[in-house]
């Protein structure tokens, strides 16, 4: 497969996250002291700086809805020239309406986008390790 887009740097703070992307999971991180899903990952928790922090698994059926988005009409990193425009999106979670990921809704036109759209995650392979989370409409 021959990528030319920017593959996400695992590091110690999110590397949980991207390896469960590469097996098209969502896990997420817990906060053991508020109880609330921190994303995206950090050292420690964004709402109550608690840092015993916890894993836990969403599965990989994810559904969402479009909180917000823009519509890119330029490639601002290298590997997006064809797929301009491009739909770039914060989406809400359905069975955690507080947790909110960024992605690109893919398979959608600029003329179907809007706030509230339902869509549902995928995972698309950039490698033959990795895998980036997308969304499409449902
Ligand atoms: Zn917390």
């Amino acid at each position: 497969m021959d990528n030319q887009k920017p593959i996400p740097v695992k590091t110690q703070d999110n590397s949980p996250y991207w390896d469960g992307a590469d097996r098209h999971e969502l896990i997420l991180q817990k906060c053991n002291s508020c109880q609330e899903y921190s994303h995206p990952p950090g050292p420690s928790c964004a709402k109550c700086g608690g840092t015993e922090l916890s894993w836990e698994s969403q599965g990989s059926e994810i559904s969402g809805k479009v909180y917000s988005y823009i519509i890119s009409y330029r490639p601002f990193l290298p590997g997006f020239q064809d797929d301009l425009p491009l739909i770039i999106a914060i989406v809400e979670i359905d069975k955690l309406p507080n947790v909110r990921l960024i992605g690109n809704v893919l398979q959608c036109s600029t003329d179907d986008i809007r706030i509230g759209l339902p869509v549902k995650m995928i995972w698309k392979e950039l490698t033959e390790e990795r895998s980036l989370p997308q969304w499409i409409q449902v």
